[in-house]
């Protein structure tokens, strides 16, 4: 089976490392890859496959519903997977209203337009319409208890607030339409090719330069990490397995204290630059806390382990390698 597959984002962190692992998986697929090319997007991180001939790049926004019409009828879209968003929380706090127009409208333009599409193509049933999102949608945990999909959302910050409006959306458009819909809530990816305003690449970078390592509050927040390789895979699975209407969450099972993920990163770049770890720790900087700053993030991954026998395989010691060797790579162009 070859399908048209429209990837929005793709120049992005997760939209990249995506579209490099589908092309590499299944090779009778076309991608075509819609990206803004906002301040987070990157053709760098296209040229591992940018000169694949099933890869084909469209300078566009989700926004422009003429834009995406022609671009359904010229390519025949048979699918989409939609990773094109407004990523960064503090973003979103200094200033959300590229986040309701990218995460919320442009979601609906979507939308809108896939269900236009595959209903006059009679393909509503078969054509999948794959959405991205996080799991900041269920807002904070304390100490203990985990995410399951039917967790209530509460998002606390602009940038969750958008993600779950989307999810909602689309949620509707499969109750109200019978859209083909997917929705995946994925913990926090690390990886190559993340944009260095995010957590892990700013303190490699600051760290490789010498430079503080800025951490809001006392570091004590708790977060789980996945490697976006494993999250590639999750999606991978959802994407053809996956039941309509429903939500999978994803998450590594790896969850870690915001300062002993900073300390873990200082001892990995000492061990292989050999330089004494203290160095590095006396960089680390204790900053003004985030507003809103949600205390802990963590999901049950029952259902997709259970289901679609998806499990992450990546451990974070020799991953968070493979992340440092890619900034030092990039660092030391
Ligand atoms: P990113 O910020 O690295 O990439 C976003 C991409 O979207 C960029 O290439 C940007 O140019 C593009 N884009 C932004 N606005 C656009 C618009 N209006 N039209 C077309 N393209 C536009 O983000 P990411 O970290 O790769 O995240 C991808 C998706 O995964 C997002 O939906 C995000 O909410 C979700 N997610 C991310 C994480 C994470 O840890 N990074 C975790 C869970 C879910």
């Amino acid at each position: 089976m070859s399908r048209n597959i429209l990837i929005t984002g793709g120049a992005g962190f997760i939209g990249s490392n995506y579209i490099n692992y589908h092309l590499k998986k299944y090779k009778e697929d076309k991608i075509i890859n819609l990206d803004l090319l906002t301040y987070a997007g990157n053709l760098d991180n296209t040229t591992e496959f940018s000169k694949n001939s099933n890869y084909t790049f469209i300078h566009a926004d989700i926004c422009d519903l003429n834009k995406l019409n022609d671009l359904f009828e010229s390519h025949q879209i048979t699918d989409v997977i939609h990773f094109a968003a407004e990523s960064h929380v503090d973003n979103s706090i200094n200033g959300p209203e590229a986040f309701i127009q990218t995460n919320i409208i442009g979601t609906h333009c979507l939308l809108q337009t896939a269900y236009r599409h595959w209903s006059k193509n009679n393909s509503i049933e078969t054509s999948r319409f794959h959405h991205i999102s996080t799991d900041e949608v269920y807002g904070s945990l304390d100490e203990t208890g985990l995410f399951t999909e039917k967790s209530q959302y509460s998002p606390n910050s602009p940038y969750s607030a958008s993600k779950a409006s989307s999810d909602m959306l689309v949620r509707s458009y499969n109750q109200t339409f019978k859209l083909n819909t997917v929705i995946t809530n994925c913990s926090n990816n690390y990886g190559p090719k993340q944009h260095k305003e995010k957590l892990i690449p700013k303190v490699i970078i600051n760290i490789l330069n010498k430079k503080p390592v800025p951490i809001y509050g006392k570091g004590t927040n708790i977060r789980d990490w996945l490697y976006v390789e494993d999250h590639c895979e999750a999606i991978y699975k959802v994407f053809n397995e996956g039941i309509p209407g429903e939500v999978y969450n994803i998450g590594g099972d790896n969850e870690y204290k915001n300062i002993d993920l900073v300390l873990l990163i200082c001892e990995k770049i000492a061990k292989l630059k050999n330089v004494d770890v203290n160095e590095y720790i006396s960089l680390i900087t204790y900053v003004e806390d985030r507003k809103g700053h949600d205390y802990r993030y963590a999901v049950d991954i029952t259902k997709i382990k259970s289901e679609l026998g998806w499990v992450p395989k990546h451990e974070i010691h020799k991953s968070i390698e493979n992340t440092i060797l890619y900034y030092m790579k990039q660092n030391d162009r």
